[in-house]
């Protein structure tokens, strides 16, 4: 036997609060208790159904399932479509109930209660600098959102107004048309013409927002970035999306980071690449270099006597800090042996000097040479 909607029963709305359920309950209890009531016959029917209803609506876990399957079955755990087993409660509830309850009745599509709907989530794109990706930073950030309505706190009602149930659908936001067919009763369901679908009207709407409870807002907050984070790194803030609809959760707000480009240091995962001019004689004779690092201390490293052009040395915890903690990349620095272009006329002496002294040897390409006297046999 089809059963009249629940909320309908007690005269509140989807959205309707475990209290006002209540109340609603208490006052009808009041009206229709056999004891009390006139026509004792209808009232005890009527408050059969007032029982039945309040007995759903007012736990949590029956009213859940009721809003999802528009029915409550014994046992069936409302864990949603695990299989036709689930159809068992509802066996000798005919074919139109199971037509309905199988399509979900058409309701939240997005859209719970009362219209009530969270807000999307938007996307920011800000760009840092490989330092404040080394050190992590706080910045602010503004943007237009769709935001709550302050005037009337989102809820789209002129103030000391509320909104009121919808009297077409009986707040349920949908309109059942039952069509009977030799297959058996077809139960469709369409968003309620009078309400568009939300279930409750408003009797005289906010100024400011003209009933729509959200408003362009601009916003201004601050987005913490841990040390770590590298291009295409992601950060949620939760809530701070857009406004929800009647009542509904913000949906978040996403910080899209990328890393402007630095001008010496190249970052590879956790390391960093660094390429460091020396002098002629620094590679040849040895010394210390002093280096430049991303944490602004500046570091020395240690050139060995004999050091070739392209040599790459590494420099341990110099690098980037993982952004889940855990310390440090390495810093490689890439060597790069400098020829001079220009030489002052003590500079040439001492060069023209040092050839003459053997220096124009390449001892480590002998082998070179070798080779090309092999190949082409010249002494
Ligand atoms: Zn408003
Ligand atoms: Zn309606």
């Amino acid at each position: 036997m089809p059963t009249r909607d629940y909320y309908e029963v007690l005269g509140v709305s989807r959205g309707a609060t475990e209290s006002d359920i209540k109340r609603a309950y208490r006052q009808l209890a009041r009206k229709y208790h056999p004891d009390v009531a006139e026509d004792k016959a209808s009232a005890g029917e009527r408050f059969k159904e007032i029982n039945e209803a309040y007995e759903v609506l007012s736990d949590v876990h029956k009213r859940e399932q009721y809003d999802r399957f528009g029915t409550v079955g014994n046992g069936a755990g409302g864990s949603g479509f695990g299989g036709f087993g689930d159809f068992g409660p509802f066996a000798g509830e005919g074919f139109g109930e199971i037509f309905d309850m199988f399509f979900g009745g058409g309701r939240s599509q997005g859209r719970g209660r009362g219209g009530v709907q969270r807000g999307s989530d938007l996307r920011y794109d800000l760009e840092i600098t490989l330092e404040e990706a080394y050190s992590g930073v706080d910045r602010e950030i503004s943007y237009s959102h769709l935001g709550q309505c302050s005037t009337c706190e989102g809820s789209g009602c002129a103030p000391g107004t509320k909104p009121q149930p919808c009297v077409q659908c009986g707040g349920s936001g949908q309109l059942r048309q039952v069509r009977s067919t030799p297959l058996g009763q077809f139960v469709t369901t369409a968003p309620c013409t009078r309400c568009g679908g939300e279930g409750r009207i408003i009797p005289s709407p906010c100024a400011v927002c003209h009933g729509r409870g959200r408003m362009e807002i601009e916003r201004r907050i601050t987005v913490h970035i841990p040390a770590g984070v590298d291009d295409g790194s992601r950060i949620r803030v939760a809530g701070s999306g857009e406004a929800g609809v009647h009542g509904g959760q913000p949906g978040d707000l996403y910080v899209y980071l990328s890393v402007s480009e630095h001008e010496l240091f190249r970052r590879d995962g956790l390391d960093l690449a660094l390429p460091v001019p020396v002098t002629f004689p620094q590679a040849a004779l040895g010394g210390d270099v002093t280096i430049p690092t991303l944490s602004g201390e500046p570091a020395v490293l240690h050139v060995p006597a004999g050091t070739q052009t392209a040599t790459i040395f590494r420099v341990r915890g110099k690098g980037m800090p993982s952004v889940r903690g855990g310390g440090f990349g390495d810093l490689l620095v890439h060597v790069n042996v400098v020829v001079p272009r220009r030489l002052t006329k003590r500079q040439r002496e001492i060069l023209e000097e040092f050839a003459r002294a053997g220096g124009d040897q390449v001892e480590e390409d002998k082998t070179f040479f070798d080779r090309v006297k092999d190949a082409f046999g010249v002494e």
